[in-house]
């Protein structure tokens, strides 16, 4: 690393930045107070447009490196080179950044309201889990359509089209490449995802129509009945819990897996508040010394799915090396996502569940098994919204007529769903205004998760991950998290799977 020491100042000048702006960050998402996101991330822009950093970083990449260096000065190389195309794309990078801050902050602070009534999102979730009115799920469920319209007022179709004018001035053939350039994936990485879709459909298909038969006597199931058959299946998933030991619980978990967390510095914020975003994130504010994480809990057992996921996400961040500034960079947000949704999916394994429903445990456990492939298939969906996605910053979108009318045709094309409104919820998923071309991280994320159970059985000569619980949070350790930066996330996946990164692992 010694080749590198005046970039590696550099990136730790960066980082520093970074730490602060998402310091920033979480006390405007958890209070809805801004003290000043955006000229954070203007000073940490300075960092990025600094003229001498960009030569050091330039006269880095002519060395003769290890090839770990080269993987350094790769990262810090993307991460700086567009700003130094032109002060108009600089600028335009600023005033998207102000825009969706500004857009964030409208997605944040807004309730919706049902017949009259406020309602905070996790109650809407919870219609949607117990109701037994079918009419009034289907409410519930559209009543997530309230932000669409204040979300275009606030200006959503300018961010998009701004986005789509940095793409044009930085020479990608649209937003979509752009990030996925950063994002160290290749275009070629959806192709033939149509296709997939299309192979797992019927049995999408099969499956709704099953649900919706026993569960609801009427199929298929639809999209607002999701949840409330998932409840039907497995009752134990809306139990009243106690969350003010969500600590013990968390913490008695992971150490199953080898992960000590009380070692870890982890900030939870779990309950709702005014004015808090109703989501749940992670912030991983200082590599290895700082990781927040923001949840909105009202006692259900379901929420530990939140909490798994996002505690997966520190766990990760704590794992790596602090001193590896750059490597850091460079960690994919497939692979992030990847192990929080496989954290995440222990909620539904008796070493996790085991604590709660003590003599009930072997019921809940079939009760569970019966969900599992449903919920996997149920993924599907999930392409359509990342074609969605992605659509925007491929069709011309002038109004929220025209963002409804791309939502509604993907979920056409790719799901054969006809239309049930014309204003389908889509602007509360904040994903669209904050992480564009990024939907696809939990996606791939899951069928990274999938590779890795299926790789680890292999290893150990078909015995499961429960068979050896410690010995799979060593390899998830060792293979995972603690190489996570030193590969893009596709030459990851063929290291450890010995193949190419494939949705075959999706078909279960
Ligand atoms: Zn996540």
């Amino acid at each position: 690393m010694n080749d590198l020491k005046e970039v590696v100042e550099i990136a730790r000048a960066l980082h520093a930045r970074n730490v602060e702006h998402a310091r920033l960050s979480w006390v405007q998402y958890v209070t809805g107070y801004d003290f000043g996101v955006s000229q954070a991330y203007e000073k940490l822009t300075e960092v990025l447009k600094d003229k001498n950093n960009f030569e050091t970083i330039l006269a880095g990449r002519e060395k003769e490196l290890s090839s770990l260096d080269r993987r350094r000065i790769d990262i810090v190389y993307l991460a700086f080179k567009p700003y130094h195309f032109s002060p108009e794309l600089n600028e335009l990078d600023l005033e998207i950044e102000r825009k969706s801050v500004q857009l964030a902050q409208i997605l944040n602070t807004h309730r919706f309201v049902l017949d009259g009534r406020t309602v905070r999102s996790t109650e809407l979730t919870q219609i949607l889990r117990s109701e037994p009115d079918r009419a009034i799920r289907k409410k519930a469920f559209l009543a997530r359509a309230q932000v669409n319209q204040p979300l275009v007022d606030g200006g959503f179709i300018d961010l998009v089209k701004l986005r789509k004018e940095y793409a044009r001035l930085y020479g990608s053939a649209s937003f979509v490449e752009l990030k996925l350039e950063f994002d160290e994936l290749k275009p070629s990485v959806f192709v033939g995802w149509h296709e997939t879709a299309r192979t797992l459909l019927p049995s999408y298909e099969k499956r709704r129509m099953a649900i919706g038969e026993k569960y609801l006597k009427d199929a298929p199931a639809m999209p607002w009945d999701y949840l409330y058959v998932e409840a039907q299946m497995a009752p134990e998933l809306n139990s009243p819990v106690d969350m003010a030991k969500y600590d013990d619980v968390l913490q008695g978990f992971f150490f199953k897996l080898g992960f000590d967390i009380s070692k870890d510095n982890i900030t939870y914020d779990v309950f709702p508040r005014r004015n808090k975003s109703e989501w749940g994130y992670h912030f991983g504010i200082d590599t290895g010394a700082d990781s927040r994480i923001l949840a909105n809990v009202e006692n259900r057992f379901h929420e530990y799915g939140v909490l798994l996921h996002e505690t997966g996400h520190a766990i990760h961040t704590c794992s790596l090396d602090p001193q590896e500034t750059i490597l850091n960079m460079g960690t994919s947000g497939i692979v992030h996502e990847g192990f929080a949704n496989l954290m995440g999916q222990f909620l539904y394994e008796k070493e996790f569940f085991g604590q709660f429903f003590g003599s009930d445990t072997a019921r809940t456990q079939v009760a569970f098994d019966e969900l599992k492939p449903w919920l996997q298939i149920k993924k599907i969906r999930e392409v359509a919204s990342i074609f969605f996605d992605q659509g925007l910053y491929r069709t011309n979108i002038t109004s929220l007529d025209d963002v409804n009318g791309l939502f509604l045709e993907k979920h056409r094309s790719l799901l054969k769903e006809e239309p049930y409104t014309d204003n389908p919820p889509w602007a509360f998923r904040i994903h669209h205004t904050t992480h564009p071309i990024y939907l696809h991280s939990y996606f791939m994320g899951d069928v990274f998760a999938e590779m890795l159970k299926h790789h680890y059985c292999k290893l150990n000569r078909g015995a499961s991950v429960k068979d050896d619980f410690k010995g799979f949070g060593q390899f998830l350790l060792e293979a995972v998290l603690k190489p996570s930066g030193t590969y893009p996330f596709e030459e990851l996946f063929q290291r450890i799977s010995g193949e190419p990164f494939s949705l075959k692992y999706l078909a279960g």
